[in-house]
């Protein structure tokens, strides 16, 4: 079973990517967002801990995190393929996501990075729109919701973030390829980093994931 780690800018659609492995090529997605409001809501005293840096939209300390995620992902069917989305921000991660892996006896098989250009990635943001209730995210392009400005997995009213203008959206992207490069020099010196460009459609997209992790349909 493989282990596919995804990242890659805001806008470059890798949610959406790993929705649809999930659904089409039976992938469990393993993410710290969900990990952190699942433990919160189950008063893990972790998670209380952790919930004092996210609600304030700071990074929790990786240590915090990782003792987490080597718990959370004891939960996950092993018989399955694994995402994980964006679990490896900074280089001094990827020892402790090393671990987490290794402790369930699974390794590394892919880092996907999905490219996108600045004028993409300004289009892409500036058409999206988020539910402010459970995350779930819309696109007025790529990914509409059913029923126009609300959210199709719990019914709320769509809004827009304030991180998605322009000048935010220019430096964040300026921001991420500085903190990314040596991470994907890691990964490419391992020999496991496929760099995707994130700029056609979903269904294209998808096509070249599939061809180039080597998924077969079910
Ligand atoms: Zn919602």
């Amino acid at each position: 079973m493989k282990t596919i780690l995804f990242h890659g800018p805001s806008g470059c659609g890798k949610d959406t990517q790993v929705e649809l492995l999930e659904n089409k090529y039976n992938f469990e997605n393993i993410g710290t967002g969900e990990m952190f409001r699942e433990m919160y809501s189950q008063g893990d005293i972790k998670a209380i801990k952790a919930r004092q840096y996210w609600v304030k939209g700071k990074f929790v300390p990786n240590e915090l995190t990782y003792t987490m995620l080597k718990e959370w992902v004891k939960q996950f069917n092993q018989e399955k393929n694994w995402a994980f989305i964006s679990v490896v921000r900074d280089p001094g991660q990827i020892p402790l996501f090393e671990e987490v892996l290794s402790d369930v006896n699974r390794k590394l098989d892919y880092f996907v990075h999905f490219t996108l250009s600045e004028e993409a990635s300004i289009e892409r943001m500036s058409l999206r729109w988020i539910c402010g209730n459970c995350n779930a995210t819309y696109h007025e392009k790529y990914k509409k919701e059913s029923v126009k400005g609300f959210c199709d997995k719990c019914g709320t009213q769509l809004m827009q973030r304030e991180d998605d203008k322009p000048a935010k959206i220019k430096m964040r992207l300026m921001e991420y390829n500085k903190t990314i490069e040596p991470i994907l020099a890691y990964y490419r010196q391992k020999g496991v980093l496929i760099e995707i460009d994130a700029s056609p459609s979903i269904e294209d997209i998808h096509k070249v994931i599939v061809e180039k992790l080597g998924l077969s349909t079910i």
